[in-house]
């Protein structure tokens, strides 16, 4: 990869947009199985005001583009996930720079590092731990097998994505269908796993 300065912050987002613009009805149809049927339209329109914010603004360093994003994801995401990926970009952007300091290029390691600070400040304000059927289930292999590269990082939330289908959901409103909520992939584990494909595609 190259220097994992503001530009590849917002290279990663902008190629996030485009996949999750791609798989938008696939992220619908899983949660009109288990929720409400709008986990693509949600995603899609917090994306794609993400993208046009960062165009619009430039922001200059990875926590700037980082915070900027957050903010656009609670702001036009009305469902649970615009708040909880919001706090996930805004924390992890906090922690980069609490790390980071004067520098502006962190590593894979310091990001990895701030990945977790982010997910547990979504676990802080969800509720949510492994294995209640959430996105939580992707992020957190994730950030682990980011100590090993992108790429393993990448097909950890997608293998922790599709293990989440025979799991109980506990959190959101899956969590309302008890035992029938077992069978089908969770929606946000599943967007999740398309933040860190556009991450590794971006690094790669
Ligand atoms: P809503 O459920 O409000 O319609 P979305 O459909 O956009 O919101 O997002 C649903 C996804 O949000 C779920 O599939 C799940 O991954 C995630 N989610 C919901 N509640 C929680 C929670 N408390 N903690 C972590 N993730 C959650
Ligand atoms: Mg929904
Ligand atoms: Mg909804």
């Amino acid at each position: 990869p190259g220097t994992l300065d503001a530009a590849f912050f917002r290279r990663w987002l902008d190629a996030a947009a485009a996949l999750i613009d791609e798989e938008a009805e696939r992220l619908t149809a899983l949660d009109s199985a288990i929720g409400d049927a709008d986990h693509g339209a949600n995603m899609r329109r917090g994306f794609s005001a993400v993208r046009e914010s960062l165009a619009a603004e430039e922001p200059a360093s990875p926590q700037a583009v980082l915070a900027l994003a957050g903010r656009r994801l609670v702001s036009t995401v009305g469902g649970a996930s615009g708040p909880l990926y919001g706090t996930l970009l805004r924390r992890t952007g906090k922690a980069l720079g609490e790390a980071l300091g004067e520098r502006t290029d962190p590593d894979r390691t310091e990001f990895a590092a701030a990945l977790r600070a982010g997910i547990d400040a979504v676990s802080a304000l969800g509720g949510a731990k492994p294995g209640d059927k959430t996105m939580i289930d992707a992020l957190v292999p994730a950030a682990e097998a980011l100590s090993t590269s992108w790429e393993a990082a990448a097909e950890a939330a997608r293998e922790g994505a599709a293990a989440t289908v025979p799991m109980r959901a506990h959190k959101g409103r899956a969590s309302y269908l008890g035992e029938r909520s077992e069978g089908h992939e969770d929606p946000g584990a599943a967007s999740a796993a398309l933040l860190l494909g556009a991450l590794a595609d971006t690094a790669g």
